[in-house]
């Protein structure tokens, strides 16, 4: 009784904030996803990374917003509805810093401590699932779409990336035909955390309408919760 119960909350949980995100669109799809929950006690902790911050903003779109911001609003929105389903949620930053060693010299060596310390972060907990979301950039305005990676090492990352991505086709963008896609020693998070790691690329910003998306509140909400039915989903695979 006191598990369907919970299932019920749980549910009504996701359907809440699919409202709060879409204002009613979609929302039924987002229940249909909840009502596939299968409900677990011992839920992971989810850790959540907004790219960049501080004196690295990353990539800037056309308008000249860093993506930074767009990140960590994303990420925002992200931990209060992975929350209110009951998850652990620990972000990696939850303002505009960067995260280096107190005393740490020189752009070079910040940006090392920075990502050695989100690394850390990331493979504090055992049962963690970690998330990083970026904004990606292109030199040719024309490309759109959101993108996956993850390590060739992980093998539940990959699955995790695939799972990201068709969340993102059926919630919010129809048209994107992109494929997940490994990456090597570049991407230093994802390449050194065991657990569960995805990057998303949530869209370009050199490309003119998705930037205007991607800097608009009401569609970080919406790819903050196609990112938490993903997480949803990952579970119940
Ligand atoms: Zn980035």
């Amino acid at each position: 009784m006191f598990r369907r119960l919970q299932s019920i909350l749980y549910c009504a949980a996701i359907a809440a904030f699919a409202a709060l995100c879409w204002y009613g669109k979609n929302s039924g799809e987002a229940v249909m996803t909840a009502a596939k929950v299968k409900m677990s006690m011992e839920k992971p902790v989810i850790v959540l990374d907004a790219g960049h911050g501080g004196m690295d903003g990353g990539c800037v779109s056309v308008n000249e917003v860093p993506e930074k911001g767009i990140n960590l609003s994303i990420v925002e929105s992200l931990r209060d509805g992975l929350k209110i389903l009951g998850y652990d949620v620990v972000c990696t930053r939850e303002s505009d810093i960067s995260i280096y060693d107190e005393g740490t010299e020189g752009l070079s060596n910040q940006k090392k401590s920075d990502m050695k310390n989100r690394l850390e972060i990331f493979s504090r907990y055992s049962d963690g699932i970690s998330i990083s979301i970026h904004q990606n950039q292109f030199t040719d305005g024309k490309y759109s779409g959101a993108q996956m990676f993850y390590s060739e090492k992980n093998s539940e990352g990959e699955k995790l990336a695939g799972v990201m991505q068709k969340q993102f086709v059926s919630l919010l963008q129809p048209d994107n035909t992109r494929e997940t896609k490994p990456v090597g020693d570049e991407l230093y998070l994802l390449n050194n955390t065991e657990n569960p790691a995805v990057m998303i690329e949530c869209g370009f910003l050199s490309n003119p309408e998705e930037a205007a998306k991607l800097e608009s509140a009401d569609y970080q909400k919406q790819i903050a919760f196609t990112v938490l039915t993903g997480v949803v989903e990952y579970r119940t695979e």
